[in-house]
């Protein structure tokens, strides 16, 4: 399995418009970070987790050339934004695109792009068929997919777990029971916004402590804010079994 770091960053992304600060200015390429996604590729089976605002430059950047499903954690701007994009890969496919995600989120999309789920469409809206996700294993061609319910505050959100590798963010509440789900994974891929803490996601010491727990043979940080700081300054702060994240990183599990 190959799993693609598309994005590693916060809503906003970093470089943060109009910040001044060292990590926005930064010329170390490790520093860009569009908003977090990961693409997950095993045999024939190509699919993408959160499709946020820099979907389309992900998708250039990577020549990604087909797509056969998106996963959506939560319905947030930064995870859904890019969904308008998805017509080349429709025009491209002949088809609607497979989107899987929970009711909720299903009901916000239906809402946000109302264009899309029109009775009379306006000609060349993208077409998605959403697909009802809950907390049970499926699959996706070649790829099984563990629903991880995890909270983000108050918000009910869903993580991934794909065979030995698996997905988190967006969160700082997560039952024993899913965390049960997550023991024996090699990779995982975790949030971790910054180190004060936040109201609705992991800050690093928080992120730290739940991947002590799930213990992994290695653990990369994700949509992380400019105010986590650069890349060079925080992999010396972390374990020699965790890394910062950063957009473009390949991962073979
Ligand atoms: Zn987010
Ligand atoms: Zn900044
Ligand atoms: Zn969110």
């Amino acid at each position: 399995m190959r799993v693609t770091l598309l994005g590693t960053g916060t809503s906003q992304g970093v470089p943060v418009i109009a910040c001044k600060c060292d990590v926005c200015r930064s010329g170390d390429l490790k520093d860009k970070r569009l908003r977090s996604a990961i693409m997950v590729e095993e045999g024939l089976t190509r699919i993408v987790v959160d499709v946020g605002p820099d979907f389309r430059q992900q998708m250039l950047r990577h020549e990604v050339d087909n797509l056969d499903a998106i996963l959506l954690t939560h319905e947030h701007a930064d995870h859904i934004f890019g969904l308008d994009d998805i017509r080349s890969f429709n025009w491209l496919r002949k088809s609607p695109m497979d989107v899987y995600c929970e009711p909720r989120v299903q009901k916000n999309l239906r809402s946000i792009f109302n264009y899309v789920f029109a009775v009379n469409k306006y000609p060349g809206t993208p077409q998605m068929d959403l697909i009802d996700l809950d907390n049970k294993a499926f699959k996706i061609g070649q790829i099984p997919v563990i629903p991880i319910r995890v909270y983000h505050y108050k918000l009910p959100v869903y993580g991934f777990r794909f065979g030995k590798f698996a997905y988190l963010t967006d969160f700082n509440r997560i039952e024993d029971e899913e965390v049960d789900k997550l023991y024996g994974i090699d990779t995982l891929v975790i949030c971790a916004l910054r180190k004060a803490t936040h109201i609705s996601h992991l800050n690093l010491s928080e992120a730290l402590e739940l991947i002590h727990k799930i213990a992994p043979r290695k653990a990369y940080l994700t949509h992380m804010s400019h105010e986590m700081g650069k890349h060079s300054d925080l992999i010396k702060l972390l374990p020699p079994d965790v890394e910062p994240g950063y957009d473009g990183l390949v991962l073979e599990i």
